[in-house]
């Protein structure tokens, strides 16, 4: 009850005098009912005229009332109104005030405190819940075990005991304004954002240590697969992709489980030191699995992988929701057999899919998934005594704020460079209207040996209709630029087709390629080197930044037109901008997380993962330099504090890492 902070405050401690009220302003009043009106100008209201001792009066204004209100109105009676008071063409005014009827004798009599607003729960109504809260404050009392956090360290970083913060917010005393009260750097309540943000790196941190706890098969081997892989690849990695792929040998090695993360910006090149990882499992008799959020991302590692480990004489399993039936039991008999590489997608966490031994779990692009997610591939492979080592991959780099609420039981590698090569797309965003400009430039791009992307946008998440409009965008271009080879893929496409238009656009006999989304991963064609994409103003930023990356792959210089619909929403147009602006992953992750929140970011705003109660990560930034520094301070106190910090702020929403 104490942890339900108020989400506001209403200040009943003082009466204003009318002659003082001002435009603009909340105010609490008390006045004698003068005249009473009800006209029927528009639509029925009720004016009500109120005066006090001094010379100004004050009209009360309602458009929704009944028969008994009027009654509480008789002339001379006094009631105590507190609303808003703004300008009418006859003085000031407020229109639906809260009042009630007081006796004469009863004027003057103000609350002690601001009355704190809580954040509504349903069945429970405002004044009930004011009331329970009011008590449970009442048994506070000095409440010295309700303190978890050290004295020592609350001394040195002047932060206020949990229950005089607890008291400030939620009875204020009178003069407090409400500003600094809601202000994220009012003591009280930063001592309070302090301990949530704590509570959360506590559990993170607690999941990781009994996940270290527990074993891994140390996959220590001479690396011959590694290494035919990387003789067979037309590159060598770059000297970032060796430096994290050698963290990772390092972790492998070791009979701790690994807790990677490995961000890398769009065509860093993260999935070849993916499948270095997956293959020193296998040279050591084991299996390892890799799990992408959606299907298209999924297949696209399943070519991948089978190009690069098939040579090896490796064999790889998929297994996805389309797959169905025969084929399903099939490929659950081969994971079930040992089949050393399994590629798939949430169908790789069902109960029906077991593993002959499992000892690296893969993730791609982890903030699509929640953190429960992960850890229940990871149960897939826990066989009593060890677990499976973790890898996971992200192409949106996740800002700090989020790296240490959400994946501080992680390490983290950076892929911080891009293979050789790449140039810096521009681009630009141009209204829909200028179509035909934009197919102009398409036809110059062609006629000089240039191929270049056009990709069509839904609202709906529907592949049916995306396919459809992609056939439409199809044909019109066919028929404007004749002379063109074009070609068309999406989703509904058979995986046969795909393959075979894209082996096309890849060998340069197609020269524009109409798509859907579905290009938006892994498609890699150097020569492609103008993108434009329709209706860009639907895409969220990091969409738009995948889909970006498939130009700029070769030395050519590569542009990306962002076509959209008027009217443009404010969060469209910034995610435009952002996008004109820079190339940067980061930044664009950054700006993303400001755009939609930590929730949405996360993909987790349905399971409330990212929910906070008083904290804010973006907001609070600072304070989780505090909480750095009070973390080994508190990591020292007794394990029941630390569960009871836990439990208090996170509760059983946390998930016990089941050991
Ligand atoms: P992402 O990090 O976005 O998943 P990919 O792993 O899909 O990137 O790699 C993007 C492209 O770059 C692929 O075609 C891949 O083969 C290629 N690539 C990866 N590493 C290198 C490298 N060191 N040099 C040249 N090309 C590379
Ligand atoms: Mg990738």
């Amino acid at each position: 009850m104490w942890f339900l902070l108020p989400r506001g405050y209403e200040d009943r401690t003082r009466i204003t005098p009318l002659d003082q009220l001002q435009a603009g302003e909340t105010a609490q009043v008390e006045g004698r009912v003068d005249a009473v009106e009800r006209s029927f100008r528009f639509r029925p209201q009720l004016r009500v005229a109120l005066s006090d001792d001094g010379p100004s009066s004050l009209v009360l204004r309602f458009f929704h009332f009944n028969a008994a209100q009027i009654q509480q109105f008789s002339l001379g009676s006094w009631l105590r109104c507190h609303g808003e008071v703004r300008w009418a063409s006859q003085g000031l005014e407020m229109v639906h005030p809260g009042y009630r009827r007081i006796r004469e004798d009863e004027r003057g009599q103000t609350r002690a405190t601001l009355d704190p607003i809580y954040p509504a729960i349903e069945g429970v109504g405002p004044a009930v819940l004011a009331k329970l809260v009011g008590q449970a404050l009442q048994q506070l009392g000095q409440g010295d075990a309700l303190e978890l956090l050290p004295q020592a360290s609350l001394h040195a970083w002047q932060l206020p005991d949990l229950v005089t913060s607890l008291r400030t917010l939620h009875s204020p005393v009178p003069g407090t304004s409400l500003a600094e009260l809601a202000d994220p750097a009012h003591p009280a309540r930063r001592r309070l954002i302090i301990e949530e943000l704590l509570a959360h790196r506590l559990s993170l941190a607690r999941q990781r240590a009994q996940i270290r706890r527990l074993g891994a098969l140390p996959l220590r081997n001479a690396g011959q697969l590694g290494n035919a892989l990387l003789d067979h690849l037309p590159f060598s990695l770059t000297a970032a992709q060796a430096r994290v792929w050698k963290a990772i040998r390092g972790d492998l090695n070791a009979a701790a489980p690994m807790l990677r993360l490995v961000q890398g910006d769009v065509g860093s090149g993260k999935t070849v030191v993916a499948a270095l990882a997956a293959l020193q499992a296998i040279e050591s008799g084991a299996q390892a699995a890799l799990m992408a959020p959606t299907e298209l991302l999924a297949e696209q590692h399943l070519v991948n992988f089978q190009r690069w480990l098939q040579p090896l004489g490796i064999e790889v399993a998929w297994l996805a929701g389309k797959v169905k039936g025969r084929q399903r039991s099939a490929a659950l008999q081969r994971v079930a057999a040992g089949v050393p590489m399994v590629v798939g997608t949430h169908a790789l966490m069902q109960d029906a899919v077991r593993f002959q031994r499992l000892a690296l779990v893969i993730i791609d692009e982890q903030h699509r998934f929640g953190v429960h997610q992960r850890l229940a591939l990871r149960d897939k492979g826990h066989d009593g005594e060890s677990v499976p080592h973790q890898l996971v991959m992200t192409a949106t780099p996740i800002p700090r704020t989020l790296a240490m609420t959400h994946f501080a039981d992680l390490d983290v590698s950076n892929i911080d460079e891009l293979p050789p090569g790449r140039t810096p797309v521009q681009t630009v965003a141009i209204d829909m209207t200028r179509r035909p400009e934009v197919i102009e430039r398409i036809r110059v791009a062609c006629a000089s040996g240039r191929q270049a992307y056009w990709v069509c946008t839904l609202i709906e998440d529907s592949e049916d209709i995306a396919a459809q409009a992609a056939q439409t965008a199809y044909e019109t271009l066919c028929g404007t630029l004749s002379e063109a080879r074009i070609g068309l893929v999406h989703g509904r496409m058979k995986a046969a087709e795909k393959q075979s238009v894209m082996q096309d656009f890849k060998s340069g006999d197609l020269q524009l390629l109409v798509a859907t989304t579905v290009i938006e991963v892994g498609v890699d064609v150097p020569n492609a080197s103008l993108m434009v994409i329709e209706n860009a103003e639907r895409l969220g930023l990091a969409q738009l930044h995948q889909l970006r990356g498939r130009v700029g792959r070769g030395a050519a210089q590569s542009s990306c037109v962002l076509m959209y619909q008027q009217p443009l929403s404010r969060l469209a147009r910034e995610r435009l901008d952002m996008l004109r602006r820079s190339n940067d992953g980061f930044l664009i992750a950054e700006k993303d997380l400001e755009l939609r929140g930590p929730g949405e970011f996360l993909g987790t705003r349905q399971t409330g993962e990212a929910g906070f109660r008083i904290a804010n990560p973006l907001r609070d930034a600072e304070c989780l330099d505090v909480v750095d520094a009070l973390l080994p301070s508190v990591l020292r106190l007794d394990g029941r504090i630390i569960d009871a910090l836990i439990a208090r702020w996170i509760g059983a929403s946390e998930r016990y890492a089941d050991v």
